[in-house]
């Protein structure tokens, strides 16, 4: 018989004691992949790299209250964990951490990262606390795993810089990969929310992938104004009913400042809800000519 790809010996980890014996009997360099569960091409992908690049690979699957708003999705948020759990294996991982939320977040769980500046636009401006729930949670597993490397997708392009920075700013051992975004055959951005989308939903979640893309043409087309290219999307995406605009943002890639004028490489994100499904995707505008 050949080499098997399934991963009889992948571990499951359930509470912080077990995950960090583990932990310690791992081959260095270890990757770390955190997710949320309910596992796609995305989420694959960074385990793929995280494979490729470390001698042993760690995924977490914790759906994390603190970065859901009181009116947002938590208890809806899609979970397969047993979906999750072969999908791992047959990766060849060697560990998956899966606390409940009272491993967690104790009943006396009382001490929070908050990442100033850039935390308060976009995702945050329209998620008041998720930047606090997500450095809290990305801290807490970080210190449990120990990784040497972790992973993240540029997908959630203000998620990977909150977390390069409080990496940074608190001196954190880990190297953070941030890795691109993995798209449909037709342009959409893979997201566990995905699944929630009807028929005539996901055809007009598109418009996402068709404002950015007008973004990208508008730009190597000479065009330099912010302002002219965000106007134009936004009249695309409008052009869609069951579309609403949360934001459309053309701004710096570190500082996430709004930019006038395009004379240097500038993300370009949107979060739109197509009816109740809440959508973000980005792509980086090219700053030369
Ligand atoms: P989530 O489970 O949504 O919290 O995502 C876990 C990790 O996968 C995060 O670092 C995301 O940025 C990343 N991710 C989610 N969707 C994609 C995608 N389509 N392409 C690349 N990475 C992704």
């Amino acid at each position: 018989m050949g080499q098997s790809l399934l991963n009889e010996g992948m571990k499951v980890a359930r509470t912080i004691p077990t995950m960090k014996e583990i932990r310690g009997e791992l081959p260095e360099p270890v990757g770390f992949v955190p997710t949320m569960g309910y596992l796609h091409e995305g989420h694959l992908s960074l385990v793929r790299r995280a494979r490729g690049e470390n001698r042993s690979v760690a995924v977490s699957i914790f759906v994390n209250p603190t970065q859901f708003g009181p009116q947002e999705d938590f208890e809806t948020y899609p979970r397969d964990a047993e979906r999750d759990l072969t999908l791992l294996r047959q990766e060849g991982i060697d560990v998956v951490f899966v606390p409940e939320a009272e491993e967690m977040y104790p009943a006396d769980f009382n001490s929070w990262i908050v990442v100033e500046g850039m935390t308060e636009m976009l995702e945050g401006a329209s998620r008041p606390g998720h930047f606090r729930g997500v450095a809290t949670v990305v801290a807490k597993l970080l210190n449990i795993v120990q990784p040497n490397r972790a992973y993240f997708g540029r997908k959630d392009a203000q998620q990977a810089l909150v977390i390069e920075k409080m990496v940074n700013d608190l001196n954190m051992s880990p190297e953070i990969i941030v890795a691109p975004t993995v798209r449909e055959p037709d342009g959409l951005a893979v997201s566990s929310r995905n699944v929630r989308l009807d028929p005539e939903e996901r055809q007009a979640a598109l418009v996402l992938w068709k404002s950015l893309s007008l973004a990208q043409q508008l730009r190597s087309g000479g065009e330099r104004s912010a302002d002219r290219i965000r106007q134009q999307m936004i009249a695309l995406i409008e052009g869609e009913p069951r579309a609403r605009i949360d934001y459309v943002s053309i701004a710096d890639p570190e500082s996430l400042r709004e930019l006038d004028e395009i004379d240097r490489p500038a993300l370009v994100s949107l979060a739109v809800r197509i009816g109740k499904t809440r959508l973000i995707d980005n792509v980086i505008l090219d700053g030369a000519s």
